[in-house]
């Protein structure tokens, strides 16, 4: 099976959901607010080795210092390395890439940023990667992006099989054309706070619930995280499934909701522990219980 053969018929649903998903709210990343070349080539360099979260003041301490390529080609490279060093940024030969890139911008480039992946690669230490990554979010001109939040979340939710050919034919079938810029950052928040290793699906409101196989299996096992995370995944599994039944019926007692939600309800998965679930249901704002009853809240 190839990867693009697992994809749900509704496409369009799958992309618009997600799309709406990030646009409605979304880690606030600076150069996730600019369209400026330099200024996310500096971030995705920065990112490959320190945390998001770290790199936002390194980064904006760096494009303080050097605004834009000609002024870092102009710099001395020790200084651009010492200022690595001095905020902990991982391998010192990223630095002297940057400057070198820079320098590449003016002198071989006539001081405009190439538009496409492949004159991007030509950039020292540009890889594959960080190419489509500048072209998707600097000039909406990328091809899909296949990080490993990227892959965890195609295998989860729609079943791709683990290797990379399966995984660029599903990204990039998905992928709606010409929007790399929104497609990319969107799939990548989803690994980011939804689909990561220890899944939040409900609690991250995954706009792909309806769709992914891993929800409705209780399986959250990904190329990257090959143990089950057990408690979790069938606590989360069991939610999924209580939303689902709501889903249909929209209201039911607890005793009629409990059976479909698991088949040895009873004992010490009875009543009690059905409340438990249905009211972080309800904290999470998704249904409303009403004494024995319990509704889908829309
Ligand atoms: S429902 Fe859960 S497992 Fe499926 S894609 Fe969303 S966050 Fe990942």
């Amino acid at each position: 099976m190839s990867g693009a053969d697992s994809l749900p018929d509704d496409l369009e649903g799958v992309r618009e959901s997600l799309i709406e998903w990030y646009r409605r709210d979304h880690r606030d990343f600076p150069w996730r607010r600019t369209d400026d070349p330099y200024a996310i080539l500096v971030s995705e360099v920065m990112s490959q080795q320190t945390q998001l979260e770290r790199v936002e003041e390194a980064w904006a301490a760096f494009l303080e210092r050097w605004p834009d390529a000609e002024a870092l080609a102009a710099a001395d490279r020790s200084a651009v390395v010492g200022f690595w060093t001095d905020h902990s940024l991982g391998y010192n030969n990223r630095a002297k890439y940057l400057h070198e890139a820079a320098r590449q911008v003016g002198e071989e480039f006539g001081g405009e940023f190439p538009e496409e992946p492949d004159d991007l690669r030509e950039l020292q230490g540009v890889g594959p990667y960080t190419a489509n990554a500048v072209a998707s979010f600097a000039f909406d001109n990328g091809d899909a992006v296949v990080d490993t939040n990227v892959k965890r979340v195609l295998y989860r939710a729609f079943d791709v099989p683990d290797d990379d050919s399966a995984f660029e034919e599903t990204a990039g079938e998905l992928m709606p054309a010409g929007e790399s810029r929104v497609w990319n950052n969107a799939i990548m928040e989803l690994g980011g706070v939804a689909c990561r290793k220890t899944p939040r699906c409900d609690e991250a409101g995954c706009p792909w619930r309806e769709w992914c196989r891993a929800y409705e299996t209780g399986d959250f096992t990904a190329p990257d995280v090959p143990t089950q995370p057990t408690f979790e995944g069938s606590r989360r599994q069991k939610r999924g499934r209580a939303i689902r039944v709501l889903k249909e019926y929209d209201e039911l007692p607890l005793d009629e909701l409990g059976p479909r939600v698991r088949v040895d309800y009873g004992g010490e998965t009875g009543e009690e522990w059905l409340r438990g679930l249905v009211s972080d249901l309800a904290d999470d704002g998704l249904v409303e219980i009403e004494g024995d009853r319990v509704r889908l809240r829309r």
